[in-house]
């Protein structure tokens, strides 16, 4: 395995929440109970390869298999290093096709880390699917992981395609380094509005505090904390996982902390590839 020694900094500690997220652990290996093989319910939604289709208005694509950190938590893990980490070249243009045809009004390009290809290609995708798709969303954690990815060439081949969004995912305060504020910032200076999603996750950033200071961080570097996503019960992840009622607890004592901005919303991807919905009362009441 391989880390960005950026992404460490000064990690020593086992405990370290860059530690504990990115470096593979036996407890991995064991079945849990809990697990689910498909956790989001993505693989009845794939009309094609590397596409993914939960909503009329929007469609996933899936660029590469390629991060630059391999979360140990990720609902992706069977997608981690390995054969077949990109598109072929039928697949790549068969994918671009479909948005094109999709009728969609947002495309989501994630993968994998959509800013683990390079520019040129996806600059690319992102012409192919336009003005079919009037809306990107570029879902990356090359930010957190790679700010160094964030690239003057690459802010302004964002800028020069707006609309485009982006969604990057920290889980804890301690991913917020100099170099990751600086990379955040120089995507919101150039008028790319930037959004968060975090995970929660047991023993990284399941307290209080943990979330107050991650939420209110973000704020202040102008990033909006959207999501708070509960675990996906992906096989090899149970270590990570909290129940409903922790986190629904947790999450009623960071409303009581923050203002409304800092104030992700609590969602959860069910298995039943219905997409995202809010976790608690609201949350079950779609559930059915
Ligand atoms: S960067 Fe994103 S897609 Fe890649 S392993 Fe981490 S959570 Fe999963």
């Amino acid at each position: 395995m391989r880390l960005p020694r950026g992404y460490l900094g000064d990690a020593t500690d086992p405990s370290d929440p860059r530690l504990l997220t990115a470096l593979p652990a036996p407890e991995e290996l064991v079945a849990d109970a809990g697990d689910v093989p498909d956790p989001v319910g993505e693989q009845g939604r794939s009309p094609l390869p590397w596409v993914v289709r939960k909503h009329p208005d929007r469609v996933l694509l899936l660029l590469t298999k390629r991060c630059h950190v391999y979360c140990r938590y990720c609902f992706r893990r069977d997608h981690q290093p390995g054969e077949g980490e990109d598109p072929s070249e039928t697949e790549w243009n068969a994918m671009l096709e479909y948005a094109r045809g999709s009728g969609a009004r947002e495309a989501i390009l994630s993968g994998g880390d959509p800013l683990a290809i390079p520019d040129a290609r996806l600059f690319a995708a992102i012409d192919a699917i336009r003005p079919d798709v009037p809306v990107i969303r570029v879902h990356t954690r090359a930010p957190i992981t790679a700010p160094e990815r964030v690239t003057t060439r690459l802010v302004a081949g964002l800028r020069a395609r707006a609309p485009v969004w982006v969604l990057v995912h920290t889980n804890h305060p301690k991913e917020l380094t100099g170099p990751v504020e600086s990379a955040l910032g120089r995507l919101v200076d150039a008028g790319i509005p930037v959004l968060n999603q975090a995970v929660l996750l047991r023993g990284v950033n399941d307290d209080v505090e943990t979330l107050v200071e991650l939420s209110q961080r973000l704020v202040e570097l102008r990033v909006y904390p959207y999501y708070l996503h509960h675990p996906d019960a992906a096989p090899g992840n149970a270590a990570f996982r909290v129940s409903e009622s922790e986190g629904m607890a947790l999450v009623e004592r960071l409303r009581a902390r923050v203002s409304g901005v800092a104030l992700p919303q609590y969602v959860v991807d069910p298995p039943d590839g219905t997409g995202k919905r809010p976790v608690g009362a609201y949350g079950a009441a779609f559930r059915g």
